[in-house]
């Protein structure tokens, strides 16, 4: 009889996996395969941030997994996972139990609060379409009632990451398109800063790199402040700092990180920071050899060094395939792989046509690793429909929000 395996979560790692594991069946492995999500639809995070500047309409981010999942003769069962049992191979969600030979874990992580838990539903954070367009609003909301009033408006994003960054330069991008107004006096109608809790920005990249990322985004009227944070939200338009300032007219982005969800949170298993689940080298849970763990979620490791990956969609592409692999490997008997991915590098796009980053040890900065970035985007997209539309929208020069005949749908 056909052996059920099970992939949880339809992003970049979860979609790998189960390409894989279709490969295998069609090579003639008898598994039944299941894609379970909570959404009806993958979404194209690396390119959410372009949502606030309108570069990007929001349905080219959206890649439907149920047509897809039929395509490939893949059952999809849109529902939220609660609990999984690890020892009896299964999941609990509305529709029920269900129990499989084999699973493969790729939830992704989820918005970090760092014990501000309140804040949630109260800022806005970049984990979705809907919220890049919130932002968007909001945004512009509160400038175009600031200008009315003759009065500044303060943008706080908080978090000076990889996200932050681009949060805060996509909202300087679409203030200065849509007033028309050059960067050097976007200052006099907004103030724009990134608030960073730790004593340096960009954790992770390489100092140059960093300095020349700071001052590239202080053109784009960006400002960054360092051992600075967001004590209490007072009211819907003002914020009380860390150091106890208080600022009015006030619009707070949060960006300070992701850690694993609930589902993860719960497994009595061994876990490293953000609460990414230790894994094997094969990415299996130590000690449950049919159960993958794949994208952020894993926190896997290159071999013999002790830090765990980065976040990002070439090693979850890379680990959800070797994860569906894995899995296979086991149901049949064959021995498995380690994982051993390249790291192509990163980058750090800034909307209005910089970057910095590290592509295959090249420190590149400047207009090169920003169209490397888009380029990335486009491959890495999921389905021909989207890629093109992606790229249709990239092409334009004008805001997509200002032209009548390019609305912009929230998903
Ligand atoms: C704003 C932003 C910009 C980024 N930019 C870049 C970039 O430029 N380059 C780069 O390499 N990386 C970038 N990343 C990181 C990259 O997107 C992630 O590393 C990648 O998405 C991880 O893939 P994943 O499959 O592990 O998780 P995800 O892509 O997060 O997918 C997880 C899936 O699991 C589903 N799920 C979660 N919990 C449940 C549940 N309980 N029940 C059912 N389904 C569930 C979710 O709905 C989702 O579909 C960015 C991330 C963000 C947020």
């Amino acid at each position: 009889m056909s052996k059920q395996v099970t992939v949880i979560g339809g992003g970049f790692a979860g979609l790998a996996a189960v390409q894989e594991l279709t490969r295998r069946q069609k090579a003639g492995l008898d598994i039944r395969i299941r894609l379970v999500d909570r959404q009806p639809c993958s979404v194209f995070l690396p390119l959410l941030p372009d949502l606030i500047s309108g570069r990007i309409r929001p349905r080219h981010l959206c890649f439907d997994l149920r047509s897809h999942c039929r395509r490939l003769g893949v059952e999809f069962l849109q529902q939220e996972v609660r609990h999984v049992d690890l020892a009896g191979k299964a999941i609990e969600t509305g529709a029920g139990r269900s129990v499989s030979d084999g699973l493969v874990l790729a939830l992704g992580c989820e918005t970090n609060w760092h014990g501000h838990e309140h804040f949630k539903g109260v800022l806005p954070d970049l984990k979705g379409a809907a919220e890049g367009v919130a932002i968007r609003t909001r945004a512009w909301e509160l400038v175009s009632d600031c200008r009315r009033r003759g009065t500044r408006a303060n943008i706080i994003v908080i978090g000076g990451g990889y996200a932050g960054f681009e949060i805060a330069s996509h909202i300087a991008a679409m203030l200065h398109r849509r007033l028309r107004v050059p960067y050097s006096r976007l200052n006099q109608i907004a103030d724009i800063v990134i608030l960073e809790v730790m004593d340096h920005v960009l954790h992770g990249v390489n100092d140059a790199l960093r300095d020349w990322s700071v001052r590239a985004i202080g053109h784009y009227a960006v400002r960054v402040e360092t051992k600075a944070s967001v004590q209490q939200v007072v009211d819907a338009t003002t914020l009380r700092l860390g150091d106890g300032r208080v600022v009015e007219d006030a619009l707070a982005v949060w960006s300070a990180g992701v850690s694993a969800g609930p589902v993860a949170q719960e497994l009595d298993v061994p876990k490293i920071r953000e609460g990414r689940l230790a894994v094997e080298p094969t990415l299996n849970l130590p000690g449950h050899s049919e159960v993958f763990i794949a994208g952020d979620l894993a926190g896997a490791r290159h071999p013999g060094q002790q830090d765990p990956l980065r976040m990002g969609i070439q090693f979850s592409l890379v680990g959800g395939t070797l994860a569906g692999r894995n899995l296979a490997a086991t149901l049949s008997g064959r021995p498995m792989r380690e994982f051993n991915p390249a790291d192509l590098g990163y980058i750090v796009p800034l909307a209005p046509g910089r970057a910095a980053g590290v592509v295959l040890g090249v420190h590149l900065r400047g207009r090169l690793p920003y169209l490397l970035h888009y380029v990335m985007c486009l491959y890495r997209s999921w389905g021909m429909a989207n890629r093109a539309g992606a790229f249709c929208d990239l092409l334009r020069k004008r805001d997509a929000s200002v032209s009548p005949s390019f609305p912009t749908p929230i998903v």
